[in-house]
Order: structure tokens, then sequence, then C-alpha cells
């Protein structure tokens, strides 16, 4: 096994110009070289040339929000989430207790069940009185009006019309949870425009959460599981950019699209109707920096007649939810969802578009907070109100 600064390839490459900085959501909050991109990189060669401890460079690992944004930043093309994720599994990084417990499938299933039904019957109020910090900021992040939806597996749904085609449907772990809507309004999509919609059995995470939270060999697993079960299809669709990115990047081969950009691509074949409002996109991280499909969302938006899509200050820094920072850093992830809450309620806009619930989850809540009239939804249930099925 490789060690030192041959187990990180490419961390030799940083030049420390310092171009990746005005991306980096933690640095622009703390100015602090540590919460830099730059900043880390040192502290993971101090650590490989084994001038400093392990420990001592964790905490402001910790604080990475894993959004990527310095990676095309930077103009030596240093792989910072690879030697990131090597560095972690070097040193077997434990993740922090809570997330480290919620990475579990089942348990993640569990507790959006339970934490659903709290919500329903006004239980999660009483959250705010709770003595541990983490969990009260995880409990507050839990949408106001959870919607669950999770198709039996092998469930089929068919084409209306001629058939098109045939897609297999990943259902993620929140999205099904929380914003089982958005799985709703793919399957009415992808059916009207005459694809066939499949569920395979796949497991309840496609393992995203685990391998950001430095549980990289159980998150791949799983990944490597749930693309198992999606393949033989005519497309994957995965209505969540961060389990699409991270399923694209376990297999180079997979092309997992998000179901508004798969029906850009092939084509619609129904009118569409006026959808007349203002709306602004927050981009999620994974589609902007991984999935380098944002601009192809943006047209695919702009296509649905009578949609206003303006501009937010800073439209393409993270929000703050990437990882499992929003549980290990709950100050610093809240102040980096306050000010882009901020500036896309300043857009003048009624609707948020995201098509990542994490991004989805921080977004709302922080909208909550400001007393912002501004609903988040995903893109594909634009298409569906377009197309008034
Ligand atoms: S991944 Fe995001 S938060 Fe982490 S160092 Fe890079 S830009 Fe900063
Ligand atoms: S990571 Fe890239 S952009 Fe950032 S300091 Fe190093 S070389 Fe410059």
């Amino acid at each position: 096994m490789k060690t030192g600064l041959d187990a990180l390839p490419g961390l030799l490459e940083c030049m420390h110009c310092g171009l990746c900085l005005q991306s980096c959501p933690t640095y622009t909050e703390t100015a602090a070289e540590t919460d830099s991109p730059r900043g880390r990189l040192m502290l993971m060669r101090a650590v490989a040339e084994q001038r400093l401890a392990p420990a001592d460079a964790l905490p402001a690992l910790n604080r990475c929000v894993l959004c990527r944004a310095c990676e095309p930043a930077c103009p030596s093309k240093v792989p910072y989430s690879d030697i990131l994720h090597q560095h972690m599994e070097l040193h077997a990084t434990p993740s922090s207790g809570l997330s480290r417990w919620l990475n579990s499938s089942p348990r993640m299933k569990y507790v959006g069940k339970a934490l659903r039904l709290a919500r329903r019957c006004g239980l999660l109020r009483l959250a705010q009185i709770l003595p541990h910090k983490k969990l009260r900021r995880a409990i507050a992040m839990v949408p106001q009006k959870p919607i669950f939806f999770r198709p039996p597996a092998g469930t089929v749904f068919p084409a209306l019309g001629e058939q098109r085609g045939v897609v297999a449907l990943h259902l993620g772990c929140v999205e099904a949870e929380f914003f089982g809507a958005n799985i709703q309004d793919s399957i009415a999509t992808l059916t009207a425009e005459g694809f066939q919609v499949v569920c395979p059995q796949q497991p309840s995470c496609c393992g995203a959460a685990a391998a950001h939270d430095a549980e990289l060999e159980s998150g791949c697993k799983s990944g490597h599981q749930t693309l198992q079960q999606l393949q033989g299809f005519d497309a994957i669709v995965v209505p969540a950019a961060g389990c699409a990115a991270f399923l694209n990047e376990l297999d180079g081969n997979a092309s997992a699209l998000d179901p508004l950009i798969f029906l850009a691509r092939v084509g619609l074949r129904n009118q569409l109707k006026p959808v007349r409002r203002k709306v602004v996109y927050a981009t999620p991280c994974h589609r902007q920096n991984v999935l380098g499909d944002a601009p192809e969302m943006r047209a695919a938006i702009l296509s649905i007649p009578g949609i206003e899509l303006l501009e937010s200050e800073e439209s393409e820094m993270c929000c703050g939810a990437g990882g499992a920072a929003f549980l290990r850093e709950p100050e610093l992830t809240d102040a980096i969802g306050a000010r882009k809450a901020k500036f896309l309620h300043h857009s003048g806009a009624t609707q948020v578009i995201s098509g990542n619930p994490g991004c989805a989850l921080q977004l709302e809540s922080k909208l909550r907070d400001r007393h912002a009239n501004m609903k988040v939804i995903h893109p594909i249930s634009l298409l569906r109100e377009s197309l008034q099925v």
C-alpha cells in the first residue's frame, strides 16, 4: 500500500496560487487559510510528510463541504476531492457519531419515516429545546410538508401512447423519504413522453452520503450494487444531482441523467403550455462541478414557455449542504446557507429551482428562516406543470 506523498497523486501540483480561494464557500465565509482548498491541501501535505499529526489536520478537513468548486477553478487541475478521499482512507478517519449512524441505509429509511410523522403531528417544534445542537440543526432541515414516495421494487409504469424506450429510475434515500413528489413528477413526465419507467430493486441509498463522509469503501459498495440493478435499460434517470454525480464517477460509462435533461436530449413530443413565473436556479454543486451539465439544465428550464430565469449573486456558490458537514459543522454551514438564501431571496424570483434533495433541504430551511415566501422545486416539476400531465 502506498503511503506518504506517493498515496496522494496530484498533491504536489498545487503551486499555492490561490486562484481557487474565491470559489470556496468556507473560505468566503471565514477568510481563514485553513478553511480554503489551498490550506487544506497544505495540511494534507504536512501529514503526508509527517510534519503534522492526522488528528491535527482533521478539524479543517471536516469543515470542507465537498462542493468541489475548487477543482474547475484550479489552473493546475489539482484533483482536490480525490486527494481528500485518499487522505481520509489512509488515516481511517471515523465520521462523526451522528452522521455515521445516519449513513446506514435502513436507518436512513426509519429515521425519515419517524421525522415525517413527527413533522406532521407538530412534534418537531419541540426539537427547538433539544440540548444537542447538531441534532437540533438536522431536525430543523426537515421539510414542512415532506412527501414520501417509494414504489415497490420492480414496479413498472407503462408509457402512454407509442412507446419510445424503457428507462430505469433511481429513487434515492432523501429524495424518496422527503421529496417523493419529484419522483412522481419524473414518472408522470417520462411516461407522458412515451417512456416506460421501471423502478428496479436497489439499495435505499446509492452510497454517496457514506462516501462523502469518509466511508468510501461502503459507499462505493452501495454505488456498485445500485448501478448493477440499473443496467440493461435505454437510460438511467436520477432526479438527485448528488447521486447522479456519484454514480457517474463510480463508473464512467454509467451516464445517469436528470429527468429534465434526458427528455430535453431525446426531444419532447407533446405541446408545452406556458408557465408564467419568475424562477431562479440554485445550481447543485455536483451538477456544476462534477457532471458539468448545468448550462444544459439552464437551457432546458428556459425552453419551458413563459419561464423567466433570473440570476442571483454568487449563483455558483455552494449552499452549504454538501457532504456531511451540515451535521458536523452546523454553525459554518448555517452561515453559508443563510448567505445563499439571502441572494436567492434578493433575485426577485418567486420559486427556487434545485435538483438535489440535500440542497433543497438546506435552501428550504434557510429561506424559512428569512420568512421568504419562496418554494423550492425540482426542474422536472416545472415540465410536468407545462405538460399538464
Ligand atoms: S470542495 Fe468546496 S468547500 Fe471544500 S475546499 Fe473545495 S471549494 Fe472549499
Ligand atoms: S489548488 Fe490549484 S488553484 Fe488552489 S492554490 Fe493550488 S494550484 Fe492554485
